[in-house]
């Protein structure tokens, strides 16, 4: 105890200020419980189960081979970053296009919100993001001492933004607004009517720039997905941010980018410099196979759909459960609030007593409590295999 008070001393103060993704810390456990010898089933993380696909693989081997191992610009390759330019133009069917010089490449998309969270916040500002939400905007936000405000999502309105609620807190402190469409860890997606107003509402206060996570946009089970870039008189103060992570199945690649107004992109690519210099450049032109290779995200959210399908069906049979069907992402976020309110308790139970691994919904924020997320990420056969399990768990558990 004694070395940990002193190794605690040596610490900054700002390391008490951060947060963790609980999904990485359930999955610490669930993997300790494997190592025992239990069966255990992962709905924790959120990845993608399907493997890289073959011609990004090959793309990325053939690098290494040609020497494609040396530092690259900290921005990202110049041919790199102008096909996600393109790419990002094209899929989000814009009018004026995205340049080169809007685009910073990262190691994940987790890294460019923090850096660009760092460049953007100073000290009191207020940063406003709809919860449930991805742990990592309100760890930034604390971590730099700005505010966190979170708005909260309801169910009855199919996890998407209260507008009204919205624009109460919405003040002239505000200098970052947060979308997440498609939503970790509620699945919810927002409509252009939704979109409109939170243009509507940056009009209003001129201060706030509006950075929009868009790291499932190609997973999307509903219409076309809608940008808030698709809000083109707003683009000096929209950031854009996505991945190959999910829409790739290259979680472990770590391979991000934000498309930013070019003063923004300037800073990014000064945080880059700063920090991780560059992304790996064979890693890169995989990423370059994946952008020109075939459209691998269109089969693979066939297989989810599916998926989504059967798990939603089969949670609303389990008692005390209820699950809306969700449009987008692959998470569903089953109400569990006639059962407890304490959903980490029980998500705890779960693994312990069934094997099943996945989170309480407040790991999200406050706004969670009554909640799971289950990535879905996975077979038919270990869904069902997971809903039996619940089905026999659940009753055994005691508030
Ligand atoms: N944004 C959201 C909403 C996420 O759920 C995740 C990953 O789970 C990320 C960003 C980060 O993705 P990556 O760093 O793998 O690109």
């Amino acid at each position: 105890m004694a070395t940990v008070s002193r190794e605690h001393d040596y610490l900054g103060s700002a390391a008490s200020r951060l947060g963790s993704e609980a999904a990485f810390t359930v999955f610490g456990r669930a993997r300790e419980l494997q190592a025992q010898g239990r069966d255990i089933i992962h709905f924790e993380i959120g990845e993608p189960d399907f493997d890289t696909p073959e011609h990004i693989k090959a793309a990325g081997i053939a690098a290494i081979q040609a020497n494609f191992t040396h530092y690259a610009p900290n921005p990202g390759l110049t041919e790199f970053r102008e096909m996600i330019a393109d790419f990002a133009t094209r899929f989000r069917g814009l009018r004026i296009p995205f340049r080169t010089e809007n685009v910073v490449v990262s190691p994940g998309a987790k890294q460019i919100i923090w850096n660009l969270m760092a460049a953007l916040l100073d000290p009191g500002d207020e940063v406003v993001y709809a919860e449930p939400a991805y742990p990592t905007y309100a760890a930034a936000a604390e971590y730099l001492h700005a505010v966190p405000v979170p708005v909260p999502l309801r169910e009855a309105r199919k996890f998407s933004i209260d507008l009204d609620e919205l624009t109460a807190k919405v003040t002239p402190r505000t200098k970052l607004l947060i979308i997440n469409s498609p939503s970790n860890p509620t699945g919810g997606v927002f409509t252009r009517e939704d979109f409109a107003l939170i243009a509507d509402l940056a009009e209003k206060f001129p201060r706030f720039v509006v950075m929009t996570d868009e790291i499932y946009s190609r997973n999307i089970y509903g219409e076309r997905f809608v940008s808030f870039a698709e809000f083109e008189h707003l683009r000096d103060r929209t950031i854009v941010v996505d991945g190959f992570s999910k829409a790739y199945a290259m979680t472990g690649w770590r391979l991000g980018y934000c498309l930013a107004p070019p003063a923004i992109a300037r800073v990014a690519t000064l945080m880059a410099n700063n920090t991780y210099a560059c992304v790996s450049t064979f890693v890169q032109k995989a990423g370059m196979a994946a952008l020109a290779g075939p459209d691998t995200p269109v089969e693979m959210n066939e297989t989810f759909r599916h998926r989504r399908d059967v798990l939603v069906a089969g949670l609303n049979e389990l008692p005390g459960v209820s699950c809306l069907v969700p449009d987008g992402a692959f998470y569903a976020f089953p109400n569990i609030s006639q059962i407890t309110m304490d959903d980490q308790r029980l998500g705890s139970f779960l693994l312990e007593e069934a094997g099943v691994g996945l989170l309480g919904g407040s790991c999200f924020g406050d706004a969670g409590a009554g909640y799971l997320r289950i990535s879905y990420a996975s077979s038919i056969d270990t869904l069902k295999e997971a809903l039996r399990r619940m089905r026999d768990a659940l009753p055994k558990y005691r508030a």
